[in-house]
């Protein structure tokens, strides 16, 4: 990339900032990433203050020789690349500093938000309402957004299913509205799909455009809201799974079910003896609530699987017990917790993970939800801590009655032989868990390229040919799913 170009398109973007220097760094090192992926030049990062300016930033960049650009919200994707673009030479906008809530109705449910509003932001605005947001358990301090666009998955439900419409800036620097968003003076419901074909996913996991806002559904917060805890050992996780996903078809589970491995609950900082750890989120009035937990309680008791169960409303999570707190309060959309659970994830606090935190990284297969599978996709795990050392921690996400978000962790210390054996972990786990037809829905930074293997040839040339239409001249960087 001749250096006359770069300087030519970041002068331009200098305008479209207000000419404040400030908001454009030329970096004079690659910075860290803590999954410790191959750090990849970026000759620039523009750091814009408002949506207006986004626009002008992209017209900057429409010449052929121009670098492209690679937006993130709040950048912190970790385990699957934190900030980083997929290739060299690219230039990143990084949107945490248009952080407005430009509008929020708890009594229809949305909220309008740009990229910087960090989960713990909106969650604070909603507390003492009637309503809630469905929080991950990453670091309060990442975007609602940004966890969307990556199809990011929550406590409640994937995030997808929170989002509804878009505001996004095109490659040749236009600005559109896809989706839903209220309007002016009536209250109309939300509809993410508009009349025709959906645009809306044209923007998740894509990089058709630089997103400057969405809209978010808040969901109804239940009058009271309750957590089962339920322990089983390790020979009865198919039967145990089995019976936990009846209890969800037939309508006793309200929220994600989670069920932590031993390495996990140790990972994520709740000290574990073996076997599994369960929370089954329970809600509605005072009567619902109660009939859930006796007939849940009575299920757990007859099928004689679980060695222990705990009502969070007579047995509340114990100071020390890190992953019952963030899950308990995170049903209930409160990030109280979770820069506790991050510390012992990582060992640090949101602002150093990437460059001082401890080596993670994330796998994330969808797996059937029957015993059957979710046993033969943690014995994979095994077989992965055998021939490599390194031992994976699971956390089984039961989505909906017929979905598991399987989410792998692999941690490890930043030394050279034990990078390069989490690296071969995780290559291996690409492998078996394709193989085996658990195939993952969301890419970290360096297997981009599985999008080939995993996409339907059509589907992949249509997604092409959409791209060279949207974005002739390649102004956005080459994306991880693309
Ligand atoms: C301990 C721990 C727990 C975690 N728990 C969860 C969890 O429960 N659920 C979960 O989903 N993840 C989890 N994560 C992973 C990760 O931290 C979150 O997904 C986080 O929300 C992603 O970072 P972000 O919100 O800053 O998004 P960003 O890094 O800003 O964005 C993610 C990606 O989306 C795209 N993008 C972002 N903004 C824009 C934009 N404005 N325009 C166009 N494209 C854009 C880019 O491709 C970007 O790389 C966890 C991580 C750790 C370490």
């Amino acid at each position: 990339m001749p250096e006359t170009t770069l300087s030519a398109a970041l002068d331009k973007a200098g305008h479209a900032v207000d000419n404040d220097p400030s908001r454009i760094v030329r970096p004079a090192r690659a910075g860290a990433n803590v999954s410790m992926f191959e750090s990849r030049r970026v000759p620039a990062v523009i750091r814009p203050t408002s949506p207006h300016q986004v626009p002008g930033i992209v017209r900057a960049f429409g010449d052929d020789e121009a670098p492209p650009l690679h937006a993130v919200s709040t950048g912190r994707n970790w385990g699957l690349g934190s900030r980083e673009p997929t290739r060299h030479d690219t230039v990143r906008i990084e949107l945490d500093g248009l952080d407005r809530i430009r509008d929020l109705d708890t009594r229809h449910g949305w909220a309008v938000i740009e990229p910087g509003v960090t989960q713990r932001h909106l969650a604070a605005e909603l507390s003492d309402t009637p309503r809630m947001l469905n929080v991950t358990a990453s670091s309060g301090h990442s975007s609602v957004l940004g966890n969307a666009l990556d199809r990011g998955v929550g406590l409640r439900r994937q995030r997808t299913d929170d989002l509804v419409g878009l505001e996004v800036v095109l490659p040749d620097g236009e600005q559109i509205r896809v989706g839903w968003w209220p309007a002016e003076d009536t209250a109309t419901a939300p509809n993410p799909y508009g009349l025709g074909p959906s645009l809306l996913h044209l923007f998740t996991q894509s990089d058709y455009g630089i997103v400057t806002a969405g809209v978010i559904r808040l969901l109804p917060r239940p009058e009271i809201q309750r957590v089962l805890r339920l322990t089983f050992d390790r020979d009865r996780l198919s039967a145990a799974v089995d019976e936990l996903r009846r209890w969800h078809a037939q309508g006793l589970v309200h929220g994600v079910l989670k069920i932590y491995d031993t390495t996990s609950s140790t990972t994520y900082g709740t000290s574990a003896q073996g076997g599994y750890l369960v929370h089954v989120p329970l809600g509605g009035t005072g009567e619902v609530v109660a009939a859930l937990t006796d007939t849940a309680c009575r299920l757990a008791d007859a099928s004689g699987l679980f060695t222990s169960v705990a009502r969070s409303d007579q047995e509340p999570p114990a100071d020390d017990d890190i992953v019952s707190l963030v899950v308990q309060h995170g049903y209930a959309g409160d990030v109280a917790h979770h820069e506790a659970m991050l510390r012992s994830a990582v060992g640090q606090a949101a602002p150093g993970v990437d460059d001082h935190g401890g080596g993670w990284i994330f796998f994330l297969p969808l797996v059937p939800y029957t015993g059957r599978d979710v046993t033969a996709a943690l014995r994979l795990l095994d077989q992965v801590h055998a021939e490599t050392g390194i031992r994976p921690g699971a956390t089984v996400n039961a989505l909906d009655p017929d979905v598991i978000d399987l989410v792998v962790s692999l941690r490890f210390a930043r030394t050279a032989d034990e990078t390069a054996r989490a690296h071969q972990a995780l290559d291996l786990l690409y492998e078996l868990f394709t193989e085996a037809g658990y195939l993952p829905y969301r890419l970290d930074v360096d297997h981009g390229e599985w999008t080939d293997r995993l996409t339907d040839p059509g589907a992949l040339a249509l997604t092409r040919r959409i791209r060279d239409v949207i974005d002739p001249h390649r102004v956005m960087a080459h994306g991880r799913y693309t």
